[in-house]
């Protein structure tokens, strides 16, 4: 693995290695030195083109907990307000000797662009609609985590599909883990593509509710739409949201999930995302171990550092 740009990218092999470093560089969190030498010497870029508080200082906490430099570069104030291209941004990351790249950008494929431009390796954190690999990686975590387990396990992903690279990634990524992902949303919340996907299709969550292991909440992605999709918020919640009657018609083992930010009252309910079967604060968490198992498994090898 050289780059992580798509979940689909990952053979069973490969996610199951990344989430076992994980469990293992999660102890690190727990000590009260939380750091370890692994990538001194190594730079991390995090090249941020779209706002984020918790995916760049994830990736951020990440790569300072492995003793790598950290380089955040955010497009705001930068010269790419001053009209400078993805590509001359690349060339100038690729001078400094950048060993890693996390990029999140507004358009979908941006990632792939940046990787044909540097040497380093090159993470997606998020590129338009498209995909956002190392969230399906910490979703995957966290299942396997609570559940014991991803084989066979019934998820359910409800919401805002269409403009969500968190859904995208999660189909591909847990089709590969055995999961069987089946996605919930109005027929206007879903992309064309869908058909392609490895999962199956429901307009109607209450019937999708009483048999799910897992239940993953999107937020509706306001700022990606361009048109009305739904009549109003309260006719969405009325038969998307997550509330407390809804809650009670999952299984009692059944854990509920939301890759943040979330909007309380539209898409989930306060009692839901506040339960202890919601595994919101823990997906955090566990952001920084998996994103240091990427960054570790992508930059520990070759390349420039001390690599000790
Ligand atoms: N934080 C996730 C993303 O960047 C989900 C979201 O924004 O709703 O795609």
């Amino acid at each position: 693995m050289r780059h992580l740009l798509s979940a689909g990218d990952l053979t069973l092999d490969e996610a199951t290695l990344v989430l076992d470093t994980a469990k293992e560089l999660a102890q690190v969190g727990g000590r009260s030195v939380k750091k370890l030498p692994t990538l001194r010497g190594r730079t991390v870029v995090n090249l941020f083109y779209e706002d984020s508080t918790r995916t760049r200082i994830s990736f951020e906490a990440a790569a300072k907990r492995m003793s790598a430099d950290v380089i955040n570069f955010s497009a705001k104030g930068s010269s790419v307000s001053k009209g400078e291209s993805l590509k001359d941004t690349a060339l100038t990351l690729q001078a400094m000797g950048a060993d890693g790249v996390v990029i999140r950008h507004s358009a979908s494929g941006a990632a792939h662009r940046l990787a044909e431009w540097v040497d380093g390796a090159v993470v997606n954190a998020g590129d338009g609609t498209h995909e956002h690999p190392t969230q399906a990686l910490l979703d995957a975590y966290t299942i396997r985590e609570r559940m014991g387990r991803l084989d066979g396990l019934r998820v359910a992903v409800v919401g805002d599909i269409r403009h969500s690279r968190v859904a995208r990634s999660n189909v591909l990524l847990l089709n590969t883990l055995g999961a069987e992902v089946t996605l919930v949303a109005p027929p206007t919340l879903l992309p064309v593509s869908v058909r392609t996907w490895p999962c199956s299709v429901s307009y109607d969550l209450d019937e999708v509710l009483p048999k799910s292991d897992v239940v993953m909440m999107l937020r509706v992605q306001a700022e990606r739409m361009n048109a009305a999709f739904f009549p109003t918020a309260r006719e969405y919640s009325r038969r998307y949201g997550l509330d407390g009657d809804r809650f009670a018609r999952m299984p009692d083992h059944a854990i509920v999930m939301h890759p943040g930010p979330m909007i309380r009252g539209m898409e989930i309910s306060a009692e839901v995302a506040d339960s202890p079967r919601s595994t919101i604060v823990e997906q955090v968490a566990n952001g920084v171990s998996v994103r240091m198992a990427v960054l570790y498994l992508l930059l520990s090898g070759s390349g420039s550092g001390t690599g000790n």
